[in-house]
């Protein structure tokens, strides 16, 4: 058995939605947060009942949303206090907190650190203030320069930015300033999203009524090739399409999603993946409160991968990792699905590039990751 286990607490509160945000959240309200988080607790006291972790110990703990600081910094303490209460942690457990650089203070990060949370990430986007407004992302370059800044006094050593590419009125010149702006603050890991635009959004809205335009592609790729150059030369490797890290720091939780290890999700629309069954919750906040107050878990879908489909999800996730996955294996795949001729035409298209018996996503294939995977699938 594979006893590394990853725990995702999703809080699905923000003070507004960015125009581009496809995620599953809620305006913050503190009476709508007291009630999620007793639902949470029954949550995590459910799965303790259940021993789904019996036998292991928690790899990672990591709080995404949402903005989990928009929450105080007890109550996310609170939440650690229940983890440990149903879980064992291992001796070196990554503890992960997601944090808008306008919901920190320095108390209230000195606290995290004190409560051994041991890593931040930042969704700082851009370090331009004019671009974070065009996305309608409330906050400004001075922000997240003052967070990092208190993250680093309050005994910080492992932090993370976020950062977007792509976005409205973004230029290549723009760009590099924003990376230069992030490697002089020294994160040991920074993940670069280029900007999709997602069905149901406000910027999705904003693109059909051409009152903003759609990301440039071309711009994109070139933008993602200036990344790699200008991160590799301050340090940092690229480990995921989207992810960059000092040796040593890569997101440990992270990489289990992509390299098929065990994770449960707890709180609306978190995924999980235990033993080979994949389960996810509802995506809605009453639905999740009302399961948990009659005690039900509020999972909404379930199912058991075959081998197949997990040799599948190998080749998939596999896909996103900087040194692919092995050729051998994605043929395979392509055989099992009678999928050959999806391959042969993923690589003459060039979304697909082979090295050394190893098969991954090229620069272009990075920016449809997502139509490589459905394809795939
Ligand atoms: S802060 Fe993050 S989760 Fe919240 S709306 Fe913006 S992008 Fe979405």
């Amino acid at each position: 058995m594979n006893t590394a286990l990853g725990l995702y607490l999703h809080i699905p509160f923000c003070r507004q939605r960015c125009h581009f945000c496809a995620f599953y959240l809620e305006l913050h309200r503190e009476a709508t947060a007291e009630a999620f988080l007793r639902a949470l607790h029954t949550e995590l006291r459910l799965y303790e009942a259940e021993k789904i972790a019996a036998g292991r110990s928690l790899q990672s703990v990591y709080f995404g949303g949402g903005t989990p600081t928009v929450l105080k910094t007890a109550q996310l303490i609170m939440i650690l206090a229940a983890v440990r209460k149903s879980f064992v942690l291992g001796p070196d457990c990554e503890i992960t907190v997601e944090a808008h650089p306008g919901t920190v203070t320095a108390a209230g990060l000195s606290a995290l650190r004190r409560a051994d949370v041991s890593r931040l990430s930042f969704g700082a986007e851009s370090m331009h203030d004019d671009e974070l407004a065009r996305i309608g992302r409330p906050g400004a370059e001075s922000e997240t320069i003052e967070a990092v800044t208190a993250a680093r006094t309050a005994g910080f050593a492992n932090i993370n930015l976020d950062l977007m590419y792509g976005l409205p009125g973004q230029t290549v010149e723009s760009w590099k300033r924003t990376l230069t702006a992030c490697c002089d603050l020294s994160p040991t890991h920074l993940s670069c999203y280029a900007l999709t635009v997602e069905d149901g959004t406000r910027l999705a809205r904003d693109v059909r009524q051409e009152t903003a335009q759609a990301p440039d592609e071309t711009l994109q790729v070139e933008m993602d090739q200036i990344a790699r150059q200008a991160l590799a030369e301050a340090g940092y490797a690229r480990y995921e399409i989207s992810n960059y890290a000092k040796p040593g720091f890569e997101c440990r939780h992270n990489l289990l999603y992509w390299t098929q290890g065990n994770y449960l999700g707890l709180g609306p629309s978190a995924q999980s993946f235990v033993d080979g069954v994949r389960f996810g919750n509802d995506a809605n906040l009453k639905a999740y409160e009302s399961a948990l107050g009659e005690g039900r878990f509020p999972i909404q879908n379930r199912s058991v991968l075959t081998a197949q489909e997990q040799l599948r999800d190998a080749v998939i996730f596999g896909l996103r990792l900087e040194h692919g996955v092995s050729t051998s294996l994605l043929v395979t795949h392509a055989v099992n699905y009678g999928y050959e001729k999806v391959v042969d035409r993923l690589r003459a298209s060039e979304l697909l590039v082979e090295d050394h018996e190893r098969t991954r996503l090229s620069a272009h294939g990075r920016l449809h990751a997502d139509t490589v995977a459905e394809q795939l699938f």
